[in-house]
C-alpha cells in the first residue's frame, strides 16, 4: 500500500449520500452526508454527489461506493432499480474525473463494504471471505485475496436470489422462492407484523423477545433457520475461511448465535473450520471500501 495518501470517498445509498476523507490507515475524517433525493432520478443524484464532493479539499483521488450494479472497469452504472430512476447507464467515473480532475474509481456498495471489511475491518486477517448483508434484501460479495470476484459481467454474488424454496413466494426478480424472500430483515418483520401489528421493526422484535415473548422468539428461530440454508449452500460450494454477516439485526447477539447454531448443524464436518463473524465497520464499510480501491 502506498503511504500518506488521502482519498475522498462517497457512498451513494437510496436515502443518503455519505462522504469523508479516508487515509491509508483507514482513518475517516470530515464525515458529511446529504439526502440522495433518489426519487428525482440519476442526473439529480449526480448533482448532489458533485455538490457534497465539492465541499472537500486535500485529496488525490476519489472512490465511490454506490447502489446499483456497477461496471467497475468503466466506472458506470450497469443497472439500477426504480429506487433511483434513470441512474442506469450513468458514467460516474467520467463525469467526476471531468469535474474534479483526479482519478476516480467506482464500485457497487455491497462489494465496497466487503472490501472495507477486508482491508480495515473484521476480514483483515482472512485470505478469502464471503460477506452477506441482511436488510431489505440480501446482498452478497465474494473476495479472493482481497479482490472481488466479479464474474463475466461484474455482477457475481447475488446470493439473495439463490432459490431456496422453489414453490415459495414471488421475489422482486420475478422468480419464486429466492433466499431473500425468506432470509431478509424484511421477511422477519413481515412475519412478526402478521403475528402482532406492533412489531414493526427489528428493535420492537428484540424488545418483545427480551420481555419473554416465546412466540416472537419462535419467529426469530425460524428466520435464523432460513438464513442458515443459504449459508450452508455457500459453505459447501466455496469452503470459505470466513463469512461476514452484516445488517442491523445481526448486531443482536441472539440473532447471530441462532444463525451460527443452525448453520453448523447443517454443515458437513469437513467444512466446519469456517469462521462466522459480524461485520465490524457498520455504515462506514462502504466508504472504507471505496478508499481501498485506490490504496491497494
Ligand atoms: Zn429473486
Amino acid at each position: 500500500m502506498k503511504q500518506d495518501r488521502t482519498i475522498l470517498c462517497a457512498d451513494v445509498g437510496g436515502t443518503k449520500i455519505k462522504a469523508a476523507l479516508v487515509n491509508e490507515k483507514g482513518q475517516v475524517e470530515d464525515f458529511r452526508e446529504i439526502s440522495t433525493e433518489a426519487h428525482l432520478g440519476g442526473p439529480h443524484v449526480m448533482l448532489n454527489l458533485r455538490k457534497i464532493l465539492s465541499t472537500y479539499k486535500g485529496y488525490e483521488a476519489i472512490g465511490i461506493s454506490t447502489a446499483g450494479q456497477v461496471d467497475s472497469e468503466k466506472g458506470e452504472i450497469l443497472y439500477a432499480n426504480e429506487n433511483i430512476p434513470r441512474y442506469t447507464g450513468t458514467k460516474v467515473k467520467v463525469m467526476l474525473e471531468e469535474a474534479f480532475q483526479v482519478p476516480v474509481k467506482v464500485e457497487n456498495d455491497v462489494n465496497a463494504a466487503a472490501l472495507g471489511e477486508a482491508y480495515f475491518g473484521a476480514g483483515s486477517e482472512a485470505k478469502d471471505l464471503l460477506m452477506l448483508t441482511y436488510g431489505t434484501g440480501v446482498g452478497g460479495a465474494l473476495l479472493f485475496g482481497k479482490e472481488v470476484y466479479k464474474g463475466r459481467d461484474g455482477i457475481a454474488g447475488e446470493f439473495g436470489h439463490m432459490v431456496i424454496h422453489p414453490e415459495g413466494a414471488l421475489c422482486n426478480c420475478g422468480q419464486k422462492g429466492c433466499y431473500e424472500v425468506f432470509a431478509s430483515t424484511t421477511a422477519l418483520v413481515r412475519n412478526a407484523k402478521a403475528l402482532d401489528e406492533h412489531l414493526t421493526d427489528g428493535k420492537e422484535i428484540f424488545k418483545a423477545i427480551h420481555e419473554g415473548r416465546e412466540d416472537v422468539r419462535g419467529l426469530l428461530e425460524a428466520w435464523a433457520k432460513e438464513v442458515s440454508y443459504g449459508l450452508v449452500n455457500l459453505i459447501h460450494i466455496f469452503n470459505p475461511s470466513l463469512i461476514l454477516l452484516g445488517g442491523g439485526l445481526l448486531e443482536q447477539p441472539l440473532a447471530f448465535e441462532l444463525i451460527e447454531k443452525e448453520t453448523r448443524k447443517r454443515t458437513m464436518e469437513s467444512f466446519q473450520k469456517v469462521v462466522l463473524k459480524n461485520a465490524s465497520l457498520g455504515n462506514q464499510a462502504g466508504l472504507l471500501g471505496a478508499a481501498s480501491l485506490h490504496l491497494k
